[in-house]
């Protein structure tokens, strides 16, 4: 089996099984009871977050534990929006995020929140200057993600960072899940950022939202104190715990990693240059964790079945979008064909693939071609 779809999720780390398993079995008592093993679970939970909040240059009070991105993401928009409505209700979403960020802006709509969507340009970036021209005295977030999910295009968001916070009462969240352990992300700079342990080797149903102590946010599930009140529900103190293995063991060796799925990417994208009819629709100066192809006779999910019955892994889309069948909306707005947007597949990398994978995943691909009567 050859696994290109990292993106979508990733292995669990041997490290964090082990720890994980170990914690199910001695840390189950609840953080939040008064004896021995709750005492126990708390300790550990707070070290974990204490040590989390250190690798991040953040401090620990500003790492709240959630379920999945999606609801970091949720709370960082609807739960700001909530609680700063008195600020004004203009919001600034990318046009092209995750699920989970373009739908809380839609929820919001419906409440009387203004939500404007910042396109891209045909590099797949949103511009600095296209945040300067929305922004608007009573704008009060902004939200855009680091690293695209479906073509890895980086958004420049040190420079954008610079804008929003040019106006003092609006804040700044970036959806750093495909960015995390793979490129530098100035924490300090900004107001709140979403990580997913599942993206980073780590486990499923375990993330955080980064929530710098001054913001505010209204709780989205109500309950007890949990989380400073903000997400009420009994602690998973196991994969809370186990989350700053996962986010240590992720910013190890983060040089060697890169340039190690760069040289994979380089050669996936050199070898496929050279047969006819295929684009490279990611940027070349995009994260190299993530290529995304159109091969201009094949539909992504034709593509896709083929690769599978070869034992390949990929995507077409991002995965949280990938059973429409409709054209992929990123690349319609970098102005890509609306055959290259319906035939797109999605190869997304980590240090585990290897050379020998890509040269099969080449040989593969020239293979479903010339089966499928087309000519290289
Ligand atoms: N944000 C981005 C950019 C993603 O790619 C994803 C998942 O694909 C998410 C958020 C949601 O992550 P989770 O599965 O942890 O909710």
């Amino acid at each position: 089996m050859i696994y290109f779809d990292n993106s979508s999720t990733t292995s669990v780390h041997p490290e964090v099984r082990r720890v994980y398993g170990q914690l199910l079995e001695t840390t189950y008592g609840n953080p939040d009871s008064m004896h021995t093993l709750g005492r126990k679970a708390s300790t550990l939970l707070e070290t974990s977050r204490k040590n989390i909040a250190q690798m991040l240059h953040v401090k620990p009070e500003e790492i709240i534990f959630t379920g999945c991105a999606s609801e970091s993401n949720s709370l960082a928009i609807i739960g700001y929006a909530l609680a700063n409505a008195h600020r004004g209700k203009h919001i600034l979403l990318g046009a092209v995020e995750h699920a989970s960020v373009e739908h809380a802006g839609q929820w919001l709509q419906q409440f009387g929140y203004e939500v404007d969507y910042l396109p891209i340009n045909d590099a797949g970036i949103i511009t600095p200057q296209v945040v300067q021209e929305a922004m608007r005295e009573d704008t009060i977030l902004v939200s855009i993600m680091h690293v695209n999910n479906e073509i890895g295009a980086i958004n420049p968001i040190e420079a954008i960072e610079k804008i929003v916070h040019a106006h003092p009462t609006c804040s700044f969240h970036v959806d750093c899940v495909q960015s995390f352990s793979k490129l530098p992300i100035p924490f300090e700079k900004l107001d709140m950022a979403t990580i997913s342990a599942h993206k980073i080797h780590g486990l499923k149903g375990s993330a955080l939202l980064m929530k710098k102590k001054k913001v505010q946010l209204m709780p989205l599930i109500q309950g007890g104190q949990q989380e400073q009140g903000l997400r009420g529900g009994t602690e998973n103190a196991p994969a809370n715990i186990v989350l700053s293995k996962t986010i240590r063991l992720a910013l190890e060796h983060q040089k060697e990693k890169y340039d190690h799925v760069k040289k994979i990417n380089t050669y996936i994208r050199q070898e496929l240059m050279k047969i006819p009819g295929t684009t490279i629709n990611s940027p070349e100066d995009g994260l190299p964790y993530i290529l995304n192809i159109s091969f201009a006779e094949m539909t992504s999910e034709v593509l896709m079945n083929a690769l599978d019955q070869k034992g390949i892994c990929v995507s077409a889309k991002s995965t949280c979008s990938s059973h429409s069948q409709s054209a992929s909306k990123v690349l319609l707005m970098m102005h890509k064909s609306e055959k290259e947007a319906t035939h797109m597949i999605r190869l997304s990398f980590d240090e585990n693939n290897t050379m020998e994978e890509a040269k099969t995943f080449i040989e593969a691909c020239k293979e479903i071609i010339k089966n499928y009567g087309l000519h290289l």
